[in-house]
């Protein structure tokens, strides 16, 4: 047996009992296996990840599975099902197949799945076999992502309302037409990439900067509505170029001397979209070439939130009802408060609630690998600047759009005017104690998965104080698993302070110690309508 790193330097086989393809007309099993031994292979031949199946050295037709796209189920202790998608040559019209596969015993069962995995893995991450690369027979893009969860993405910026909210973002679109028509020398004359061109605006202002010629790439249905909106703004359109399909895949007819898109999700990183500019990037842009955006910072900063902590808390409590309809609903109550706990709640709060001065997570677009955004592992240490209780961790985000003219940055913090973005808060079931002047100490640690976000896993810590800190190094800890991609929208909620639109957020930071108008609060809560989420809100 091959350990995990063997696997990747050379060609794997494992000798089976027998292999057998599930007839799709009958349903039944057409065996295919004799008593002559089979061979099953993985390799990389082709170009293409591949498990094939040979009988006495012979190459046995019709059976290789492609591993990229092919899931191993297990059926009993010896048998495992490899379902894959058709290779047969009408794309519209494929449909899945199946290989039993039957073991000699239970370890080499255990043994080709645990290879399998490996090599799955490794088509994932493009890794390079020394016999050959593994070329995606899918994009990058298809690999990575669920089709369920892209073709939702796509069909939600298909539709012109959603792609009107985000235009209707005056903060967002604003600092897009001001970063690139303040900064015309870096467009005028070059050839522009705008990377998921939407309803094609940006494309638009880069035009109107003078550049060259702009290649609006969109994968959705926008795409259209994009040709559209571009062909009735005839002054532009002569130097634009609608591509319709996903960045991952189009084939340019030239390289670009600029990048623009605004591939930002709640979170900076909710969709997973700036890997797609970073591949973009990869795929198009010149060495040396402009990124607009080139920089993004996640900032994080401890808060409190009575209000909020007894909400979510709240709302598990139908689940302690012990006669709903004659029916004990206790035995969920568990599931449900931690499953309100797991939401990323999405709303514009008071910077005042924060318990200390933000630390901020900086991403360099230009020299990002698309696989360090996999995985994002931020340490947290703050200073409390009052005592209180740490109901858990206020995030927000900005980008800088670093132009030879004037550099912009387009923030969503918190008394900044409010964006679509909002900000989000991770709230934690066990708020934490601090003193002012108490080291906080934590961990944010965000994993990528396949529907295009995050679970988010936090931890908060601070010292005990009483007995506990005289004995020294007590902690008390509060940690909580998330789902970015399952965030509560709360801005339905009236907001109890609004800020001057220039303010600046450092600025608010140092207000901290102002008051909270408890009537504003309580009138906030009377009002308060707390809206479920309805529906996607991805940007
Ligand atoms: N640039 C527009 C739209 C931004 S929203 C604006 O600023 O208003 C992001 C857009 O990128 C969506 O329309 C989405 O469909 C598109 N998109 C996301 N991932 C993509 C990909 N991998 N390839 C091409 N388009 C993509």
């Amino acid at each position: 047996m091959e350990d995990s790193s063997g696997l990747k330097h050379k060609e794997l086989e494992f000798t089976l009992a027998a292999v057998s393809q599930l007839s799709s007309s009958s349903l039944s099993s057409s065996s295919s296996s004799s008593s002559s031994s089979v061979i099953a292979r993985f390799s990389a031949d082709s170009g293409v990840a591949e498990l094939r199946f040979h009988r006495d050295s012979e190459f046995i037709d019709g059976f290789n599975v492609d591993i990229g796209t092919s899931q191993l189920f297990k059926l009993g202790p010896v048998q495992s099902l490899c379902v894959s998608e058709s290779s047969g040559a009408g794309k519209e019209k494929s449909y899945s197949r199946a290989v039993t596969i039957q073991f000699r015993n239970e370890d080499e069962s255990r043994d080709f799945h645990s290879a399998f995995e490996q090599w799955q893995t490794d088509v994932f991450q493009g890794i390079h076999l020394p016999n050959g690369a593994i070329a995606a027979s899918k994009s990058k893009f298809d690999y990575k992502i669920e089709p369920s969860s892209a073709k939702m993405y796509f069909h939600y910026y298909g539709q012109l309302l959603h792609q009107q909210n985000m235009l209707q973002d005056y903060v967002r679109t604003g600092t897009y037409y001001a970063a690139v028509i303040e900064n015309r020398v870096d467009f005028t004359g070059r050839v522009v990439v705008d990377v998921g061109a939407g309803s094609g605006i940006l494309s638009l202002f880069a035009a109107q900067a003078g550049a060259k010629h702009v290649y609006a790439v969109e994968a959705s249905e926008m795409a259209e509505y994009a040709c559209k909106l571009i062909a009735g703004n005839p002054a532009l359109a002569q130097r634009i170029t609608v591509i319709k399909g996903k960045v991952e895949e189009v084939e340019l007819a030239e390289k670009a001397d600029i990048l623009i898109s605004e591939p930002m999700g709640t979170l900076l990183v909710n969709e997973r979209m700036l890997e797609s500019y970073i591949i973009a990037r990869d795929r198009f842009l010149v060495p040396n070439g402009k990124m607009f955006p080139s920089i993004g910072r996640i900032h994080m900063a401890p808060f409190s939130d009575e209000y909020l902590f007894v909400e979510i808390a709240n709302k598990a409590l139908f689940w302690q009802q012990q006669n709903y309809y004659g029916v004990d609903l206790t035995p969920l109550y568990g599931s449900a408060f931690r499953g309100y706990f797991s939401q990323p709640v999405v709303d514009a709060f008071d910077p005042r609630l924060l318990v200390s001065p933000p630390l901020c997570h900086v991403i360099d677009f230009n020299e990002i690998k698309e696989e360090d955004l996999f995985e994002i592992d931020i340490p947290l240490k703050f200073i409390a600047s009052v005592g209180t209780r740490v109901h858990g961790l206020a995030c927000w985000f900005d980008v800088l759009f670093n132009g030879s003219a004037v550099q912009r940055w387009l923030t969503t913090a918190p008394g900044a005017p409010t964006t679509h973005w909002y900000q989000i808060r991770c709230v934690l079931s066990q708020p934490i104690y601090v003193m002012a002047g108490q080291e906080i100490t934590g961990r944010l640690h965000m994993i990528a998965h396949n529907a295009q976000s995050y679970t988010m896993y936090l931890s908060l810590s601070a010292k005990m104080w009483g007995p506990g800190a005289v004995q020294g190094g007590i902690l008390q800890t509060s940690s909580g698993k998330l789902d970015l991609k399952e965030p509560y929208y709360r801005m339905s909620q009236p907001q109890s302070y609004t800020m001057a639109q220039d303010q600046q957020p450092q600025q608010l930071l140092q207000a901290q110690a102002i008051p909270i108008h408890t009537e504003d609060l309580e009138e906030a809560e009377l009002l308060q309508q707390p809206s479920e989420n309805t529906g996607p809100q991805l940007q």
